[in-house]
């Protein structure tokens, strides 16, 4: 067989599982926002048997031979060609799916489904004990896991690169060191203005009028709706079902007018990466998101970076106040301050711009520890609420405000956790650059026009798909290694007292 039609086989069978990919997150969508509850279990039933031709195609060893064909062959010579980038990524994937037996891939997602079910409950009632023996389980299902995958210096590595290609824990310790350093040197040094409270946007909001003004914000930034659709839900995200459809969901809070705005704000961000990938190579790696924490970074600097900046409230807050009219003598600078409060809390999710990564950076000492092993499940409570005292200075009540609170490690997510901090500082670092090199960028947001931002955007990250890793990315983009350096000055400027 030619290195050609070996390269065009991958090619076909790998869009069509993307088919399949899509199918099934179509049906995730629709568990999530439309679908009846007596159809939530044979849905479930429908997903398994889904993922499980999904699999056999993953791991179809004619993978293996095509892709043998086609490496080191003159179609990959080009280390930046959409085929040495596709070939790359699916030897990379390949490798990942068939090193895990069966029983083990099995294992783990039975594991992950009886651990949400577990957690859910266990987190209502506050009960840790009675969701310690899931997380034991799902731990050391991991751990197989990791061992399985294969790593150069510790298990944990095995799984963050599953999320973020080419991380290591190791290269992440220094960085978020630094940054931990320079958020709790901060902290005391806030702005008392930041700390007033958000009285402002407390009050009574219906939510058909929230919802003119979320769409009018996600369309505003350049979330396109006639590709895509906004719906409630209870946990936002956006999901790209395929060209044409990249979704978008919210999360209406009637008393508090920042909760859907920021959500939506959030997920557009997301979506706009989905909706910036070039359509030519749909279907394959060179046509996908390189990186969670990449993906991330979008999500971020249009939430923080641009929904939470001076500049974007003199254009919006007359959009805000034509919609809810009470607001209307309200001083842009209250609202700017309204947005950014900033507040040591024990809920990740509730946190500020200043906070949110020490939250982040102790979840990801611990995960560490979890599947290296320097931590016991059942110690895990008692590690996390003195990181709470340490890197917070709160106390945590109980386990449903402390260790119960993220949904991640009971679906078996571990070595998640620091792609949020990542998707941070790529924002940051991301953002300087385009401030220096788009001309007029933060007047042109104050007007309302945010394409000469999302144009850069596109050009520069969204248009390259996997075709460098993260690393690579922001090196390639904004000329340095990442570095929290950006992301430091960032908050500096915009909090410091
Ligand atoms: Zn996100």
């Amino acid at each position: 067989m030619t290195p050609e039609l070996a390269y065009q086989h991958l090619c076909e069978h790998y869009r069509e599982t993307a088919y399949l990919r899509e199918a099934q997150k179509l049906w995730f969508w629709d568990q999530r926002t439309m679908l009846a509850p007596k159809g939530q279990a044979h849905r479930a039933l429908q997903v398994a048997a889904l993922a499980k031709m999904i699999h056999a195609r993953d791991t179809d060893p004619r993978v293996g031979e095509w892709l043998a064909q086609v490496e080191g062959s003159d179609l990959v010579a080009d280390p930046r060609g959409a085929a040495a980038v596709n070939v790359r990524e699916w030897r990379r994937r390949y490798e990942q799916s068939v090193r895990i037996p069966p029983e083990l891939a099995h294992a783990l997602a039975q594991a992950a489904a009886e651990g949400q079910t577990a957690w859910e409950q266990a987190r209502a009632r506050n009960d840790w004990p009675a969701f310690r023996p899931f997380l034991e389980r799902i731990v050391s299902l991991k751990r197989e896991q990791a061992a399985a995958l294969g790593y150069d210096t510790e298990p944990y590595d095995a799984l963050l690169d599953l999320y973020e290609p080419g991380e290591r824990a190791a290269a992440l310790a220094p960085l978020f060191e630094e940054l931990e350093a320079a958020l709790r040197g901060l902290l005391p040094r806030v702005n008392p203005d930041f700390r007033g409270g958000d009285g402002l946007l407390r009050g009574s909001f219906p939510r058909e009028r929230q919802e003119v003004l979320v769409r009018e914000a996600a369309a505003a930034i350049g979330y396109d709706f006639a590709a895509g659709r906004l719906d409630p839900t209870a946990h936002p995200f956006s999901i790209n079902l395929g060209q044409g459809d990249v979704r978008i969901t919210t999360r209406y809070d009637e008393t508090c007018l920042g909760t859907a705005l920021f959500a939506t704000l959030h997920e557009a961000g997301h979506a706009l990466y989905s909706q910036g990938l070039p359509p030519e190579h749909w279907g394959t790696p060179r046509g996908e998101a390189v990186s969670l924490g990449i993906h991330e970074s979008q999500s971020r600097l249009w939430e923080n970076l641009v929904g939470r900046s001076r500049e974007f409230w003199r254009f919006f807050l007359p959009r805000v106040q034509a919609v809810f009219p009470e607001l209307s003598g309200v001083p842009l600078e209250a609202v700017y301050k309204a947005v950014n409060q900033v507040r040591p809390s024990l809920i990740r999710v509730e946190a500020d711009e200043v906070t949110y990564n020490l939250h982040i950076i102790f979840r990801f000492h611990l995960e560490r520890e979890l599947i290296n092993g320097g931590l016991a499940v059942g110690d895990l409570p008692e590690a996390w609420n003195e990181a709470v005292r340490r890197s917070l200075d709160l106390t945590v009540p109980d386990d449903a405000q402390g260790v119960l609170q993220d949904v991640h490690w009971s679906g078996g997510h571990l070595g998640y956790f620091p792609t949020y901090t990542l998707g941070n500082l790529y924002a940051a670092q991301f953002f300087a650059a385009a401030c220096r090199e788009v001309g007029g960028l933060s007047e042109a947001v104050a007007r309302g026009e945010f394409l000469p931002l999302l144009r850069w955007l596109r050009q520069k990250i969204h248009a390259l798909g996997s075709t460098l890793w993260p690393r690579e990315l922001v090196r390639e983009v904004t000329g340095k290694d990442l570095s929290p350096g950006p992301f430091i000055a960032y908050l500096e400027e915009k909090f410091a007292g």
